[in-house]
Formats: C-alpha cells, structure tokens, sequence
C-alpha cells in the first residue's frame, strides 16, 4: 500500500475528519500512486481556518524582519532538498526534471525575495493640515488568507502567494491542487522545519468542491487568493464577493505570439515551439495561437512542423523528451475532444494530434505535440484554452489584423512578438490587450520580481508577484498623531 499523509493543521500533521484519502498518480505511468493524501471536507476546513486565525495575531506582532527570517530559512531548507522536492514534482505532474528542479528554484528565489521585501518601508509621511499633526500611513496585513492553487506550477505558484502573504504578517490557509498535493506537503515540511509557529502557515489537502465553499464564506477568512480554471474562479469571486472578502483571481489564457515577415525566423520558430509545447503546453502562459504575415506563414509552417514532428515525448527523467504528459487521463480525453472538434470544424490537421497507442507510452496521458493550420477566428480551438500541446496557426494580412486577431478572445494573459521593427514592437505594446508583453521572447516565463497576471477574463485586475503582491496582501490603515495640549 502507498504512503499516507495528512493535513498540515495548527503545527501538526492532522488526518480528515472523514477519513478520505485520494490516490496521487503518477501521469507518466498510470499504476505508480506516489501517496494518499486527504480528501478534506469542511470540517478539516474549518479547523484550518480556526488554527491560522489563532496563530495570526502573534505573527503579525513579530518585527517584519523576524517573520523575513523564517522565510529565509525555509528558503534554505528547500534549497538543500531541491532535488528530492523536483523529483516528486516531477513524478506528480509530469513536466522534465530540468524544469521541475528550475521551478523548485524558483520558489528558493520568492522566498528569498519576500523575506528582504520585509525590509522595505511600509508606509509614507503625508503632509497634514494640522502644522504640528503627525500625518502617515502603515500597511498591514489582513488577517488570514486562504490559497487555492492549480496543479501546473504546485511549487511556484503555492510559494508566490504564501511568501508575501506571510512577509505581510497574515496567517495562511492553503489548499493545493488534488493533482500535485506531494508538492505541496514538502512546502509545509520546510515552513515547518524552519520553526514557523504553529497554526501560521497550514495545508489543507483535497478536492476544491469539498472544501471551498466552507473556506471562501468563513467569518475568520479576510482574502482569498486564486489560480486556476475560470470557471472556479468565478465560482470563488461569487462567494469571496458576498462574503466581503478580499479577492484574486489568475485565470485561463488564449496567449498568442505574432509573427511579421522581418523577424528572426529561426528564432521565431524555436520560441513558438518552446512556448507551446514545453510542459505539455499545462502553462497558463503557454503559446496556443501564432498569428503568422501571410507573406511569411507557408515558410513558417513548414519549419515549424518539421521540427515539431522531431520532438520526443517521453516521461520527465527521461532526457531526451522535449514533452511529458499532461495531468489526467480525464485532461487528455478533453484536450483529444478539442482536437475533433478542430478537425470537424474544418482546421487543417498539420501533425500530431493523438495520444500514442504503443507501449510505454500507453501507460500515461501522453497527447503527440499538434499543430492546426489555416484556423479561422470562429472556430473553437481558436478561442478556448485547451491546457495541452496543441497550437493553432493563423494568417493575418498586416500587424493591425493581427493585432485583431490577438485581441478578439475573453482572455487576456501573455503575447509575444516577433519583429525587428521598432515602430511594430510599440505598437503591439501598447495595442495587445494582455497583461504580459513580450517582444522577441516566448509568451511564457517572467522573473518573480515583475508584476504578473492578466488582463480581461485572465485575472481579476490584480497582480501579483513583484513589489505588488503587497498590494493584495495588505490594507492601508491612516494614521493621524497630535500632541496632547
Ligand atoms: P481548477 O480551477 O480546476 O483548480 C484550481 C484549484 O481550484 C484546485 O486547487 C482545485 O482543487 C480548486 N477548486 C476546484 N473546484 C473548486 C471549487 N468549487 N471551490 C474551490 N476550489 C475549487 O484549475 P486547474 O485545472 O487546477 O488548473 C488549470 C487552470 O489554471 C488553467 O485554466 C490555467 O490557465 C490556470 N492557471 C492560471 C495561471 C495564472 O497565473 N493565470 C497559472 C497557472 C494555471
């Protein structure tokens, strides 16, 4: 029988009151269940939010510095176990070692990062009115904040939502993905190691639809803070909004990179096939549309199918894979779904396409990397997030009808373009209706001290990571000092 684990509650390792436990499989091999964890219900929520509502009040006295120098030691911690933590990463999500083990460091730098932004001033002197008022600001934190995470990036994302809201002096409640929870249980094994007092940063393990309605309408919950599917984040944002409860949303994405006839070719080529086929194409940044100068698309497509035809697909130890499989046996069938219904709708089938039907493959949720050719606007594989190794390829007449193209989706995360016309470069800045801009480069991958999240059906308007995560996870309180007589 695989191993047990449990919720992290209060400092301790705490099995669900009902005593569900859901398998974690391994999508490369389908019969390898790397553990059981907890299928939480609302009682376990309710003690999760019981025990960080406990414990928030001492932390937030604690000097800023202080709570950075827990940071910095789970900082350590994770650092020395980097490996081990990105072989189980790897083992439950499916992506390359190499990108497990980079995005494991990622989460080292965040939490570096955190733990010197409680160096930073957190308030500003205002001129009073009053010639010998004392007039300022102080930002503190909110109370407790419940995390909900995606299975995609369970380290990264996990990490850059509790660094700052912890930095800030709030308790945490976080409830990772049923996807990737081995993940999430060594996140909470360093806290733990690193001394943070009990009940300050907690883990609830489990389905979402169990548990979160019972933590997003809890009294003692001050702000939750989302990633993942639109349509939980809806669901969230409805609660969260009649609750009177601070929220966050980062959502889906339709990202596409342009590309005109004076670019890189090479470069272009290569960045696309990065973008949409790295991880599995499970990135909400990842490249699903390349809106191709139509001066330029037949070129273009006939190199990029070449090489995507060449990339091998393989379980993330092995190093010659380009791409592992994607989460569930349930995503592949959707993403199989998506493809027909491109198929049926009349997008040309370039490759790709299937899920591989001789062994070992067999035993995963491998999908070959696809590429459509001549997709027209309409058609839902141009418009819906499909979450998996698939790209859609579009011909546009100049930039402003590819500017068209980009924009006419709900969603709006990540863009890319590639040229080496000044002029087009800032056009397309300022005209792409996305949160993230890039020019030359992939639509995935920014540095954890940039602003990051969407614009439009992606995000609800904030962001996070960077400086601003302060923003969400604080509140401004006004101060006003005058003397006694
Ligand atoms: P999901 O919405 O199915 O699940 C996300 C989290 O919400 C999980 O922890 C899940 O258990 C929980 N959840 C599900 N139903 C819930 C409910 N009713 N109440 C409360 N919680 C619930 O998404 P996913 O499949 O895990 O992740 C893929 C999605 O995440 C994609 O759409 C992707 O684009 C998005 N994503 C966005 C970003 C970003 O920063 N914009 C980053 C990564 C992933």
């Amino acid at each position: 029988m695989s191993e047990r684990y449990t919720n992290f509650i209060g400092g301790s390792w705490t099995a669900p009151a009902s005593g569900a436990y859901l398998p974690d499989i391994n999508p490369a091999h389908r019969g390898d269940v790397i553990g059981e964890f907890p299928n939480s219900d609302a009682t376990d929520a309710r003690c999760a939010v019981e025990a960080a509502s406990a414990a928030q009040g001492a932390w937030a006295a604690l000097a800023a510095q202080a709570r950075g120098e827990f940071l910095r030691k789970a900082a350590d911690i994770l650092e020395a176990r980097a490996d081990t933590v990105a072989r189980g990463l790897m083992r439950e999500e499916g992506k390359s070692l190499p990108e497990a083990k980079g995005e494991t460091l990622r989460g080292v730098t965040l939490l570096r990062y955190y733990a010197a932004e409680t160096l930073r001033p957190d308030g500003e002197v205002i001129p009073s009115a009053g010639a010998k008022t004392m007039l300022f600001t102080r930002r503190v934190p909110l109370g407790v904040c419940a995390l909900i995470t995606p299975w995609n990036f369970p380290i990264a994302i996990p990490i850059w939502k509790a660094a700052p809201a912890l930095a800030f002096g709030n308790a945490v409640v976080l409830k990772p993905s049923e996807h990737s929870p081995l993940t999430a249980w060594h996140i909470a094994k360093c806290f733990e190691e690193a001394g943070l007092p009990a009940g300050v940063f907690n883990v609830l393990f489990g389905e979402g639809a169990r548990v979160g309605e019972a933590l997003a309408t809890h009294p003692a919950v001050a702000a939750l803070s989302f990633t993942g599917s639109v349509r939980t984040g809806k669901t969230i944002a409805g609660w969260a909004a009649a609750h009177g409860k601070k929220y966050q949303l980062e959502m889906g994405g339709k990202n596409a990179v342009i590309v005109l006839p004076d670019a890189n070719m090479e470069q272009a080529v290569t960045l696309t096939i990065q973008g949409a086929f790295k991880s599995a194409g499970e990135k909400c940044t990842a490249t699903s549309r390349a809106i191709v100068h139509a001066d330029i698309y037949d070129e273009f497509a006939a190199r990029l199918v070449e090489r995507t035809e060449l990339l091998k697909i393989g379980p993330g130890d092995d190093p010659d894979a380009y791409l592992g499989p994607v989460i569930t046996e349930a995503a592949r069938d959707n993403i199989l779904r998506h493809i027909g219904a491109a198929t049926t709708e009349g997008a040309k089938l370039l490759c790709g396409g299937s899920a591989p039907q001789a062994s070992p493959l067999d035993e995963g949720f491998y999908i070959t990397p696809t590429v459509f050719g001549d997709v027209q606007p309409e058609m839902r594989i141009a418009r819906e997030e499909v979450f998996g190794p698939v790209l859609c390829l579009m011909r546009a007449d100049d930039l402003n009808h590819a500017l068209t193209l980009l924009n006419d989706v709900e969603y709006g995360l990540s863009a890319s373009l590639f040229t080496r016309n000044l002029d087009a470069a800032l056009e397309f800045a300022e005209k792409a209706q996305v949160g993230m801009v890039r020019i030359n480069g992939e639509t995935a991958g920014v540095e954890p001290q940039a602003p990051f999240g969407g614009m439009k059906a992606s995000s609800s308007f904030s962001r996070e990571q960077g400086q601003v995560a302060r923003d969400f996870f604080t509140q401004i309180k006004t101060i006003s000092v005058d003397r006694a007589g």
